[in-house]
């Protein structure tokens, strides 16, 4: 019986050791979350995505990539901090909250965690109602490295763990969708250009994640 509980208790162990093994390390470092925020956030899923919610949650589908376009954690932290947009007319008048994702990797692949992964960020039109927004420092002139795609393999094989996560796909990916039901947008006309973080970076990505049995995208 006694030799039964410590085989038991070594399983366990082992099986503890390996899910924590899995999971990669991330450092907190959450970004402004007040009642003005979460008010505009419900406001958001209410005036664009056409959804009235008690509470700014999400339940993640996919997760969408971004680069910066800046060069450092510390400036993407100052731009999200804020819960309201500052200038930014474009993105205003649809509404007046904040830009932010639930992740932003630094170029050494260190993972940083703005917000809770179940709670609503404004970074992709139409679809952050189900996604959540992975940000890495980069942009057009400094390629995302790859310490940045080990790092963006392991936080999404972690979040398919804790959420049925169908599609990943880059920003630039994300008009793919204006067609589907995915899409809730109640103005047609609000579009932006995007091409963070490019088809290379995301065809790699993807291709790395063959056990996540990932949707293709429409
Ligand atoms: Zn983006």
């Amino acid at each position: 019986m006694k030799f039964a509980n410590y085989l038991m208790t070594g399983a366990f162990l082992l099986l503890t050791s390996m899910l924590l093994a899995q999971s990669p390390k991330i450092i907190q470092k959450p970004i402004t979350w007040d009642k003005d925020r979460i008010q505009l956030s419900l406001d958001y899923l209410k005036n664009r995505h056409g959804l009235t919610q008690s509470a700014p949650v999400i339940h993640p589908k996919m997760v969408v990539v971004h680069w910066t376009a800046n060069n450092s954690v510390r400036a993407t932290f100052n731009t999200f901090n804020p819960t309201r947009l500052p200038g930014r007319p474009e993105l205003t008048k649809a509404s007046a909250l904040n830009v932010s994702s639930q992740f932003v990797i630094d170029r050494d692949g260190t993972i940083y965690q703005l917000l809770p992964d179940s709670i609503f960020a404004r970074h992709t039109i139409g679809l952050n109602y189900c996604a959540i927004g992975i940000e890495n420092i980069g942009s057009r002139q400094h390629p995302l490295t790859d310490a940045q795609l080990k790092a963006n393999e392991e936080l999404i094989r972690y979040l398919s763990k804790k959420y049925p996560i169908e599609f990943v796909l880059g920003h630039h990916e994300y008009q793919r969708f204006r067609k589907t039901s995915w899409w809730k947008e109640t103005d047609p006309n609000y579009i932006t250009g995007k091409d963070d973080p490019g088809d290379k970076f995301m065809n790699e990505l993807r291709k790395n994640l063959p056990d996540l049995k990932l949707n293709p995208l429409p």
